[in-house]
């Protein structure tokens, strides 16, 4: 069987969101064996978000934590309770199996180790652009696998280096001095490293902008290991792709239509 591809999506209340979510549920249901895992940036989970889900038509788990709100100033880390939320549900999700407190005693109460499950997890943000055939490539990740990221980082693409199969710098146009200069679009990581590293999680004590990446990438692999993919890295299969903000100006103060509309 196909290894599931666990896809974990923060994603906040503003007018585009319904928009932005069906944008990418559409790409996500035409991909095999993935299960969509949508945080909510919120107290509790919302009703638009709850029936959107119902009607995606998608393997999903719906999974809501609200940002701190003195952590939602400019220039701060986005999404970082969230991405980790994700990654806790996934991890609960293969804790061994134990026998249940009634079933006989004496044998170990730990059943014997599974076949280690194959899964890749992938931090997809709501308004980017996925190809679909970023998930085939991401499908086949070891343990970290690499790719470049349209738009983004002040130029048309920022990518890994790859020479003779390994990744051996970064082409970025900013803060060439990160250990990892890709953007959260650009990598994939094996549910067996996800597992095996139960304490990896993105950071915000001593995150500072753009390290996000990096700070989580270090806890889990080193750059000479990475996996490069789309064609050694010299294909644009996603794109950090930023929604305009919607001009709402001529809202009316108060509600006259006569019908209630979600959008
Ligand atoms: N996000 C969130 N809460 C916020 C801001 C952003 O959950 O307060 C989510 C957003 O929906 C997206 C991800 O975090 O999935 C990254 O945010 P954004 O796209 O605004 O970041 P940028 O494109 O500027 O890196
Ligand atoms: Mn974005």
């Amino acid at each position: 069987p196909l290894p599931t591809i666990y896809v974990i999506t923060p994603t906040y209340a503003r007018p585009v969101q319904l928009a932005e979510l069906t944008r990418l549920g559409n790409t996500l249901r035409l991909v095999p064996s993935l299960h969509w895992v949508l945080v909510e940036d919120a107290p509790r989970r919302t009703d638009l978000v709850s029936r959107f889900l119902a009607g995606a038509g998608l393997p999903c788990t719906h999974l809501h934590v609200p940002t701190p709100r003195r952590c939602k100033r400019a220039g701060m880390p986005r999404a970082t309770e969230q991405r980790n939320a994700g990654l806790a549900w996934i991890r609960q999700q293969h804790q061994p199996r134990r026998h249940p407190p009634w079933a006989p005693a004496g044998g170990s109460r730990i059943l014997p180790p599974e076949q280690p499950v194959a899964g890749v997890v992938y931090f997809a943000d709501d308004d980017n652009t996925y190809s679909v055939e970023l998930f085939q490539e991401m499908r086949t990740t070891r343990k970290v696998s690499v790719w470049p990221v349209g738009l983004v980082g002040g130029r048309r693409y920022e990518r890994p280096v790859v020479e003779n199969g390994k990744v051996v710098g970064w082409y970025t146009g900013w803060r060439a001095d990160r250990p990892f200069a890709i953007d959260m679009a650009g990598f994939a990581v094996s549910l067996q490293v996800i597992l095996s590293n139960p304490k990896a999680a993105f950071k915000r004590r001593g995150s500072q902008p753009g390290m996000q990446e990096s700070d989580f990438l270090k806890q889990i692999t080193t750059v000479g290991e990475l996996e490069p993919k789309a064609n050694n890295c010299t294909k644009i299969l996603v794109w950090h792709t930023r929604t305009e903000k919607v001009n709402l100006g001529n809202e009316p103060k108060y509600h006259k239509d006569s019908v209630k509309i979600e959008v």
